[in-house]
Formats: C-alpha cells, sequence, structure tokens
C-alpha cells in the first residue's frame, strides 16, 4: 500500500464511495465528496490543484483557519513531550492550563470542568450530571428534560433524544430514545421586541411538569444544525428564572455559539445569563482535534459527588488528552490576544451587505447574520447536491443544509474573501 503522501488515485475515491461512510450519507446512492490535499487559512485546496474559499469552518471549529503556525508548533511540542496519557490518576500541565482558562473565561459560578471527547459526550455528560444531582438530593423523580423544538445536541443517544424530534427522526427510535417534553421554538428574533406570549409555552410546561423534571437544555441564543435560527435573549433570561423557580437545571449547550461565534465570547452574555451546567466543544481546540468540556457550579458537583456513588459516574479513555488540550490552550490564547470581537463584527457587516441581495430573490424566505453566521434562508428545499456542485464551481466551500445555505467562516477571514463566499451565493442562487 503506498503513503498518503503519493496522492489520492481513482481507486482511493472508489474505495471511499463503497467502503467510507460520511456523515448523515447513504451508502447505497453516495452524495459525491471532494478529495482534499492541503489547507491553510481559509482555503481548501483539493487534489485537482482548485482552490475554495472555506465558509464553514469546518462546522464552527476551525476559527483561526487552517494551519495556523502557532497551532501547528504547540501540537508538535506537546507530541515531543508526550501526546497522551490516562487521566485517571495523573494529571499535566496541559489539562490544568485548559481548564484554567475555562473557568476564567465562562460565565460565573461554572468552575468545575470535566474534559471529555466531543460535543456529544460532552451533552451526555450535562444530561448525566443533571440526573445524579436530583438523585443525590432524594428528588430520582426529576428525571426527565424539556428542551425547545429546532434544537441540536449530538448523536448520541441521550443529546438525541433533546434534538427535534421531526428533524432527528425519533419516530425510528421509539420505545429507545427517552421521551422529553418539546415546546416550540422562540418566534421573537434576535433583535426584536419581546413578547411574553413567546415564553408562556415553557412556562406552562414546566409550571405542570416540574415535578418529574431534572434540567432545561437549549442553545442560548443561536440554534445551529436544527435550523439557524436566532433568537431574543430576553428568551434566556426567562428560561433562566423559570430554571431558578421551580428547581429546574439550567444546561446551556454552547458548542456551536461558544469562543465568540455571536459577537461575545459565549452566547449567554448576550442575556447576562449564566446557566447551572455549561457544554463547549467545535471551536475549542480551534478545529484540530475533537475535544469538548462540561462545566458546572461547586455546589452542583459537590451534591453529585455526595451522592449513591461518591463520584461522577464517567470516565472516557482519552479524557483530558495532552495533545488536545496543549491545542485548545493555544487557541484560547490565541483568540484572547487578536482583536476577535472586531473581527467578527466585520464579518458580520460584510456578510449582512454580501447577502441582502439574496433577500430579493423569489426563492429566499428569509436571510440573517449574527456574528460570524450568515444564513440564507430558501422557501423550498433544493437539490443539495446539485447546489453543492454550482458552489464548487464559483470557487467556495459552502455546504447546503435542507432548505438552508449557510456561513460562519474563520475569524481570520479577509473582507475580500467574504465577498467571495456571499457573491458566490448570491450566483447560484439566482441562477
Ligand atoms: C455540533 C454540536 C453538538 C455535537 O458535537 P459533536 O462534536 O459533533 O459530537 C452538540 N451541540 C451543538 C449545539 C452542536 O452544534
Amino acid at each position: 500500500m503506498k503513503g498518503i503522501t503519493a496522492g489520492i488515485t481513482a481507486a482511493d475515491i472508489v474505495f471511499d464511495r463503497e467502503h467510507v461512510w460520511h456523515p448523515y450519507s447513504s451508502m447505497v446512492s453516495p452524495p459525491p465528496v471532494w478529495p482534499v490535499s492541503g489547507a491553510v487559512g481559509c482555503r481548501i485546496t483539493l487534489a485537482d490543484g482548485r482552490e475554495l474559499v472555506d465558509g464553514m469552518a469546518s462546522w464552527w471549529s476551525a476559527i483561526h483557519g487552517y494551519g495556523h503556525p502557532r497551532l501547528n508548533a504547540a501540537a508538535h511540542e506537546q507530541i515531543d513531550r508526550f501526546s497522551h496519557v490516562m487521566f485517571g490518576g495523573l494529571t499535566h500541565e496541559s489539562a490544568i492550563g485548559l481548564c484554567r482558562r475555562l473557568v476564567s473565561l465562562t460565565p460565573g459560578g461554572l468552575d468545575r470542568v470535566f474534559l471529555c471527547d466531543s460535543g456529544s459526550v460532552a451533552v451526555e455528560v450535562a444530561i448525566k450530571m443533571a440526573l445524579q444531582y436530583h438523585h443525590a438530593r432524594g428528588r430520582s423523580e426529576k428525571h426527565r428534560l424539556v428542551t425547545i423544538r429546532n434544537g441540536y445536541h449530538g448523536d448520541t443517544f441521550a443529546a438525541m433524544s433533546v434534538c427535534d424530534p421531526v428533524t432527528g427522526m425519533h419516530g425510528i427510535f421509539k420505545g429507545v430514545l427517552s421521551e422529553q417534553l418539546f415546546v416550540p421554538a422562540p418566534q421573537v428574533t434576535f433583535d426584536g421586541e419581546f413578547d411574553e406570549a413567546d415564553i408562556a409555552p415553557l412556562a406552562a410546561l414546566i409550571e405542570q411538569h416540574c415535578h418529574e423534571l431534572a434540567a432545561l437544555i437549549l442553545e442560548p441564543v443561536v440554534q445551529g444544525a436544527g435550523g439557524m435560527r436566532f433568537y431574543s435573549p430576553a428568551y434566556l433570561a426567562r428560561a433562566r428564572d423559570l430554571c431558578d423557580r421551580y428547581d429546574i437545571l439550567l444546561i446551556a449547550d454552547e458548542i456551536a455559539t461558544g469562543f465568540g461565534r455571536t459577537g461575545r465570547l459565549f452566547a449567554c452574555e448576550h442575556a447576562k445569563v449564566s446557566p447551572d451546567i455549561l457544554c463547549l466543544g467545535k471551536a475549542m481546540t480551534g478545529g484540530y482535534l475533537s475535544l469538548a468540556a462540561t462545566l458546572t457550579t461547586a455546589g452542583i458537583a459537590e451534591t453529585i459527588c455526595s451522592g449513591a456513588a461518591g463520584c461522577f459516574m464517567h470516565g472516557p479513555t482519552f479524557m483530558g488528552n495532552p495533545l488536545a488540550c496543549r491545542i485548545a490552550c493555544e487557541s484560547i490564547d490565541l483568540l484572547l490576544e487578536s482583536d476577535w470581537k472586531r473581527r467578527v463584527a466585520a464579518i458580520e457587516t460584510r456578510t449582512g451587505q454580501g447577502l441582502a441581495p439574496c433577500a430579493d430573490l423569489e426563492t429566499v424566505k428569509d436571510v440573517r447574520v449574527l456574528g460570524g453566521i450568515g444564513v440564507v434562508e430558501l422557501r423550498e428545499a433544493p437539490d443539495g447536491g446539485v447546489l453543492q456542485e454550482m458552489l464548487v464551481a464559483e470557487g467556495v466551500w459552502v455546504r447546503p443544509f435542507g432548505r438552508l445555505v449557510y456561513i460562519m467562516p474563520a475569524y481570520t477571514i479577509s473582507d475580500a474573501e467574504v465577498d467571495c463566499l456571499t457573491a458566490a451565493i448570491f450566483n447560484v442562487l439566482s441562477s
């Protein structure tokens, strides 16, 4: 077998089609995939030499662009010392450094950190924390979750149970998936004037079911993969009050929104709210490796550890992976040393200007922009495959999803590159 540096062959592509599963894709009629030979900054180079401007930051994660010299150096340095040691009974500078940073940056009170491997696991951990918390207080009947429709929290079973029941195809998993409680997604937009009617369904449901509810889980302010919807921070503030009033924990899933994406370091800051449990992931390593974290308060951690088990019942093999933690420290430092706030604001303005003409197209239902997120919502789902081919032909990497064509580029993207992305989207949608 030849080395990977020899370049991808036609046979490799055939093998990929026949044997390699890609995210949410069919193995009966696999969608096309484009082989990549390199990625630097905001550019992805395809094996045929074409260069694409990257609008996705590899699903919210590569916030500094690809192949950043400082992240590369940090990775090399850690590999030369040690890539991994188990976290049971051992500790190291990289994990401690990362947890220090997370405690100091996240909303107040969140100062107990559980490191895990991926966003979905961070959500599993958050849910398990909520259940162990109530169990330890002698309230084991409080074991259900409430959430809002159009959410996305990951692909493992507990995480799936709080994803939107329609887009998450809960019907397939009936009888196995925990049945959680759902309210309609908030309707008041990010800048809209808040209407108390928006929170009424959540208030009513919580009042009715508080005896069996462990936690409310939601994506603060921006619902990501479940519809790319932006809602009013006032909703989040009301939700916080409801949780306090009815003895329910608030779990904020900031796996997509964390580390500056919405224009604040964490989206909870828009509502000046601290959750009881916070999930982080995606951008934490600047898109280099899978790593996530679940943070909670000292009080909740102490209650959990005073319960029947005497500990929190979780411990992944690769917990606190030194290589991932070292890169995460460097990525966070790089972010904080940069002028990220101004850059994200500039991306917001530029994206808004660039996508504005799309609003006049008959096929377009809505155009919305918040921080480093730009969304064009179509009235009907297009043929995603055809649209994808057209976007690649325009020289951009933008991956349509259902009725949505959206971008969430690296914060280091140039104005000219943003223009490239938005022009390509307009060209493709208007052709
Ligand atoms: C991506 C995402 C997850 C799942 O993270 P994975 O790393 O893909 O497991 C959970 N919640 C939100 C809000 C996400 O955007």
